[in-house]
């Protein structure tokens, strides 16, 4: 199982870690700043360092379900470290910030439209959620609302409760096909002050100000009462 140094703090943007695992494709490690693919945010990437001296790019980033380990995935023909080797790995901060930013700015997209939500993912650049809405909805009003939540620059704050607590609250969860992270007894909720509440295992910025402006790039109908709503940076 690797630590998930990101969990506790998104801004980490390195750490040291040593190799507990070798495949064909990339590396386990016994910690990292890597997010892993999931919860609908792409895994990182970035770079490894050794001791020795050898080095390489890690072009993505994903969790393991039954060990729990997170392998990063290195590029075509890098030379792979070995177990018990001790390494630096540093996440490519740029793109990650502007995720951050993004999934973020999709936490404000559930406080700007109330409604179920059924789906969505974060790219670098852009992000979407599908909602169960019958009906269009504005998109200029949308995209003035999360620009007023954003300009608010609202804190973002972590609070840990258990899966029984989670059980008894279950109108938290407001994306019905992206589960709560769960397995260690603990859920963690992440709340925009005043704007949105739920559990999710993202990463987030500390003040909506960070995310800037935004526009609403398209609202499309998928399914009979399915809106697609696609938001990038202004
Ligand atoms: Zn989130």
């Amino acid at each position: 199982m690797t630590k998930e140094l990101f969990r506790e703090n998104g801004y980490l943007k390195s750490c040291e870690a040593e190799v507990t695992s070798v495949l064909d494709k990339g590396f386990g490690v016994d910690q990292t700043v890597f997010y892993p693919m999931g919860g609908g945010q792409p895994g990182d990437t970035g770079k490894f360092l050794c001791a020795d001296g050898l080095s390489g790019e890690i072009v993505d980033t994903y969790k393991d379900r039954e060990s729990g380990v997170h392998l990063h995935v290195v590029a075509e023909g890098t030379t792979l470290p070995t177990v018990g080797d001790k390494i630096i790995l540093s996440i490519d901060w740029e793109r990650r910030h502007r995720i951050m930013r993004m999934h973020s700015c999709m936490h404000m997209l559930c406080a700007a439209v109330p409604e179920p939500v059924t789906g969505g993912s974060i790219r670098d650049g852009s992000g979407r959620l599908d909602f169960d809405i019958p009906e269009p909805p504005d998109k200029q009003a949308i995209e003035d609302k999360l620009n007023e939540l954003i300009a608010a620059d609202l804190p973002m704050s972590l609070k840990w409760i258990t899966d029984a607590e989670m059980d008894a609250q279950p109108d938290l969860v407001r994306t019905m096909s992206v589960k709560p992270p769960r397995g260690s007894g603990q859920v963690r909720l992440v709340e925009f002050s005043g704007a949105d509440l739920q559990p999710c295992g993202g990463t987030h910025v500390a003040r909506t100000g960070e995310i800037g402006p935004v526009r609403v790039q398209s609202v499309k109908k998928k399914g009979k009462q399915n809106r697609r709503i696609t938001v990038e940076f202004a």
